[in-house]
């Protein structure tokens, strides 16, 4: 499976806090983990077994949902035929919905990484560790090492590291022989250097390029070379722009990349971070100019902006929390799109129609979350979308200085 990308992570997050959430009133949340390695037919006798057993339950309530329960899942195992790729988790049951309500939950998801045991738990809480754990490991960037003798790339995905190339020059020493020829000597080792440099720049820019998911990357070697091999921009704008910072190392090779790795290993955590607060120091940059300026914020603003294409990133804060839903008129079939809060989606009953006046005649037909739905928008017109944490306080301020919404412009317009 590809690597995940921002969205398909953050749609992950938010689906196992829902996950989290949900209480059931018994031992009767069903959390079942199936390796891709399962036959789908040892699944269904493991279920068969337990729907017998279950059936011991004292609870009549209890019993009645637990069977349910693994019926649904009986039920969609038979559209498989073998488990997908990293295999699948199913998280069914009723969860408790209030005084003596309760709802059925079902999500079947299929996990970013294989799932190595099998594993069937019943409790009054969905088992999500071993998903979430999969979440956080998965970061990936790109590694190079260079000097004038040697150049090494790399990539770290989570805690492991791959060579990809490595390459030497044949750049001479810096020492000549002296005398008369000694500058045309240095002259000559130069344009050696800088043709290695083109080189490498070239070949580094079009492994990464590749990476479409890359977060950034760590430059390293001895001595000055890689500061002025990334000062005097070998590298493809694109992959410029994601240097993170250089690192000493005393190797060039394979095991320069282990020595990198560590070497960058205490801002490593930091890293994520700050990617994000370049990004947000770049807007809040921009908000400040009075003159041309390319921030745009307000959610208004921002659809005015991506509708019209000049988008270049849109910022969104992680922790929104916000549906674009539908409403619709059920007498005039008038409907209208409004931005709510989670809040406001559960209180919400209904309301008049804006149009044929109709008494609480407008309902909720659909709800999308607002970062998928503004994604979309942004993804139709070729904008970046970058979802921003919390806990930094460039972060932070997404969230309260501009209600988690915000974008860099390709070029100043007026909205
Ligand atoms: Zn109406």
């Amino acid at each position: 499976m590809a690597e995940m990308t921002q969205r398909q992570k953050y749609d992950l997050k938010r689906q196992i806090e829902e996950l989290k959430q949900a209480k059931g009133r018994h031992t009767e949340l069903i959390s079942l983990y199936v390796p891709p390695s399962k036959q789908i037919f040892d699944v269904n006798s493991y279920l068969k077994n337990e729907y017998s057993q279950s059936q011991n339950i004292k609870s009549k309530t209890t019993m009645k949902n637990v069977l349910s329960a693994i019926e649904s899942i009986m039920s969609r195992l038979k559209q498989f035929k073998k488990p997908p790729e990293n295999g699948f988790i199913f998280f069914v049951g009723h969860k408790s919905a209030g005084a003596d309500k309760t709802e059925m939950v079902a999500h079947i998801i299929e996990p970013p990484q294989p799932i190595t045991t099998f594993l069937y738990r019943c409790d009054s809480l969905f088992y999500v560790e071993p998903l979430e754990a999969m979440l956080t490991e998965k970061d990936l960037y790109g590694l190079l090492l260079i000097d004038r003798r040697e150049c090494t790339i790399g990539i770290l995905k989570g805690n492991r590291i791959e060579m990809l190339k490595y390459m030497t020059s044949q750049v001479p020493g810096k020492h000549g022989r002296g005398g008369q020829s000694q500058r045309r000597f240095e002259r000559l080792t130069e344009i050696a250097a800088h043709e290695w440099f083109v080189k490498c720049g070239e070949t580094a820019s079009e492994i990464f390029l590749q990476e479409e998911e890359l977060q950034g990357i760590l430059v390293g070697g001895p001595g000055p070379t890689k500061q002025y091999f990334v000062e005097e921009n070998y590298l493809h704008y694109e992959i410029q722009d994601k240097i993170i910072e250089t690192f000493d190392t005393g190797y060039t090779d394979e095991f320069g990349l282990r020595e990198l790795v560590s070497s960058a290993a205490e801002t490593m955590t930091d890293l994520k971070i700050s990617r994000e607060k370049k990004l947000m120091k770049r807007f809040l940059k921009e908000v400040t100019k009075t003159d041309g300026s390319l921030a745009v914020y307000g959610e208004m603003h921002i659809r005015k902006a991506l509708e019209m294409g000049v988008v270049d990133t849109l910022l969104l804060s992680e922790n929104i929390r916000k549906y674009r839903v539908k409403l619709k008129c059920a007498s005039c079939n008038y409907s209208e799109m409004r931005t709510m809060t989670e809040e406001q989606v559960k209180e919400f009953e209904s309301v008049n129609c804006s149009k044929c006046k109709g008494q609480n005649s407008m309902e909720i037909e659909e709800k999308i979350d607002l970062i998928d739905e503004l994604s979309d928008l942004a993804e139709q017109t070729g904008c970046k979308v970058e979802i921003i944490s919390t806990g930094s306080e460039e972060g932070d301020s997404l969230i309260s200085a501009f209600d988690g919404i915000a974008g860099i412009l390709r070029y100043a317009v007026e909205l």
